[in-house]
């Protein structure tokens, strides 16, 4: 769904993918190498707070190296049912079962964050603005296809309170950070902001900075904006924003079904009326929320 075929297969055996992919690895041994060449223009500069950054950088090159290696089959590693299949995440074990055909190629150095995420059925209860979270999970520091950002702090990571959300908003962002890092190999990971607290609630000013009206009930997340130096980190200017892959960013948060994308009134991005809109203080932040359950509700 997400990577054309390039090679059509006469079948679709389970088998004949798996088959295919080792294949690929023994006559294409050099997708599986890491490159040690260092020079990664996303990096962070040393001392900037991002212990993370260098740490899945290479995984990172991997899975960029998997997409593009020839013989594999699409869906071959592409995660399902991020976005729409509410409810049957927990069943599916989606966090085990895609991220294992997800980061198939990764897992040598042991199993990447995504895939130790504590999956369950969560609830978002009440409003966003005056709610709270049932079952909430918490989003990894860090992972192979994004970082986090404490906007308190302005370091990275964000803290473990700062980054629980419903199951369904973790597919989701898990989703569309995959399908930038697809489109985009060896782009910087997506940099994410708040979600909402371990059992929500209200996340105003008194738990740092200006906090917000709503992410009381792990329905929304902070989403900043790609940088066109391409550095993991905030935008301090709209300036520095690459507005070609802030609007990719913004559509696929439409596609993946968000209820709403906030963006900043100085960005020029845009999307569909009822969807997409301009909000003061989201200038350097794309701030989604995603509709609560299965049902669509106001
Ligand atoms: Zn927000």
């Amino acid at each position: 769904m997400i990577h054309p075929p390039r090679i059509r297969f006469p079948t679709r055996h389970p088998l004949v993918a798996v088959l295919t992919v080792l294949i690929a690895v023994v006559l294409f041994p050099g997708v599986t190498h890491r490159d040690p060449s260092p020079g990664v223009a996303h990096r962070d500069p040393p001392g900037s707070g991002a212990p993370t950054g260098r740490v899945a950088q290479p995984e990172k090159r991997m899975l960029a190296a998997v997409h593009r290696a020839p013989g594999v089959p699409s869906g071959a590693g592409v995660p399902s049912g991020a976005g729409e299949s509410s409810g049957a995440g927990e069943s599916s074990g989606a966090g085990e079962s895609s991220g294992a055909g997800m980061w198939a190629g990764v897992t040598e150095r042991g199993r990447p964050p995504e895939a130790a995420i504590a999956w369950r059925r969560s609830r978002a209860v009440g409003k966003p603005n005056h709610g709270r979270l049932l079952g909430g999970v918490e989003l990894p520091a860090a992972g192979t296809l994004f970082v986090t950002v404490d906007p308190v702090t302005g370091t990275s990571p964000n803290r473990a309170w700062r980054r629980y959300g419903t199951d369904r908003l973790l597919r989701v962002l898990l989703r569309v950070a995959e399908e930038h890092a697809a489109a985009h190999p060896g782009a910087a990971r997506l940099v994410i902001g708040d979600l909402s607290r371990p059992h929500g609630g209200r996340f105003g000013p008194e738990y740092g900075g200006d906090g917000h009206r709503s992410h009381q009930n792990g329905l929304d997340a902070d989403v900043y904006y790609p940088r066109r130096d391409g550095l993991e980190r905030v935008p301090r200017r709209v300036g520095q924003v690459d507005r070609r892959l802030a609007q990719e960013l913004v559509n696929r948060f439409v596609r993946a079904g968000a209820q709403y994308v906030f963006v900043g009134p100085r960005t020029g991005l845009r999307g569909p009326a009822k969807v997409v809109m301009t909000l003061a203080n989201h200038d350097d932040h794309l701030h989604v929320r995603i509709r609560p359950g299965t049902g669509v509700r106001r």
